[in-house]
């Protein structure tokens, strides 16, 4: 909790700075209060949709009211937050642990443009099972990028992982098959495959990720179990734009949205949030392992509106 709250702070710094100065010397929330409202949201990354029904919900209170002090704007926008996030009927993740009645091993493919976290992710996420006392297996299917075959390696070497991996330039679909082929000789709990995300050639993509799919069925009839988009959250928009992207091409089942630690643009999880209904399973705080958290929206709006 109190690196989620570290990890808000530029965010919610930014965000009530705005607030404050748009309600100096206001008592009351009129139009323009609204129309400065509505522009804070948007420039927080909350994206255009969530705050169009965050606003006219506002609105709507305003109306039947007949009068809303701007002392107050506060706790209502938190009210109106948290019952539209609720309202998106996406589970939240208690912990770390993984789905229950899932015959082993449960098969995680990850997702994501370059340099969004996608490989911290997967180490982060494999030290919390390896914790657990969890078989984890690492498939090195980001076959494109000499650096993605290495860091994976590394996080494989640092945490106590095998790493399954043909090097650089190899048929990724051919690592994800072996990766998957050993988790299950091995009974492992988890594999978890790390991929390319060249999101500029869509078909490819696309191609590529039922190709993966295809041949990891040999093994695994329901795999993927899960495929996991990791988003970087310091882009705002952009993290948006790619969620759309992204969940057009394959079927994208959970989120993770990361680097929210020194960024102003935190809101862009609400809106994610909200628009995509997938849940968002884990936000990324920092660099050390801990900083990968389960995602939980309640928490996530107490510590915003803390
Ligand atoms: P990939 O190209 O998507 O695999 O990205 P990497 O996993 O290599 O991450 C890119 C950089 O972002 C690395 O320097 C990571 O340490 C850093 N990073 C990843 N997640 C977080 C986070 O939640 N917070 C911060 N501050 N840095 C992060």
């Amino acid at each position: 909790k109190e690196s989620l709250d570290k990890g808000l702070e530029k965010t919610k710094e930014s965000f009530f700075s705005k607030l404050g100065r748009t309600v100096v010397g206001k008592s009351e929330v009129d139009e323009d209060v609204l129309d400065e409202l509505e522009e804070i949201l948007i420039s927080s990354d909350l994206g255009v949709n969530t705050t169009v029904k965050i606003i006219d919900r506002i609105e709507e209170r305003v109306a039947r009211d007949k009068y809303l002090g701007t002392s107050e704007l506060d706790k209502i926008l938190r009210e109106e937050i948290a019952s539209l996030l609720s309202e998106n009927n996406t589970e939240d993740l208690k912990d770390f642990s993984l789905p229950a009645n899932v015959k082993k091993p449960y098969v995680l493919l990850v997702v994501g443009v370059n340099g969004v976290g996608k490989t911290t992710t997967i180490g982060k996420l494999a030290a919390q099972y390896k914790k657990q006392g969890k078989k984890v297996i690492l498939g090195a299917a980001d076959t494109f990028r000499a650096a993605a075959v290495d860091q994976l390696k590394m996080w494989g070497d640092r945490i106590g992982v095998p790493v399954v991996s043909h090097g650089m330039n190899t048929d990724p679909a051919s690592v994800a098959y072996d990766a998957v082929k050993q988790g299950v000789a091995d009974e492992a709990d988890i594999v978890i495959i790390d991929t390319a995300g060249r999101l500029h050639t869509k078909v490819n993509l696309m191609n590529e990720l039922s190709k993966i799919k295809r041949v990891i069925q040999k093994f695994v009839a329901e795999a993927p179990h899960e495929v996991l988009l990791v988003l970087d959250g310091s882009t705002g928009q952009n993290a948006m734009i790619q969620a759309r992207e992204f969940t057009k091409a394959t079927e994208v089942t959970s989120l993770a949205i990361t680097k929210l630690d020194g960024t102003a643009k935190g809101g862009v999880v609400i809106g994610i949030s909200e628009e995509f209904k997938i849940p968002v399973k884990y936000i990324g705080v920092g660099e050390k392992v801990e900083d990968l958290q389960v995602f939980n929206k309640m928490e996530f709006v107490d510590s915003f509106f803390k």
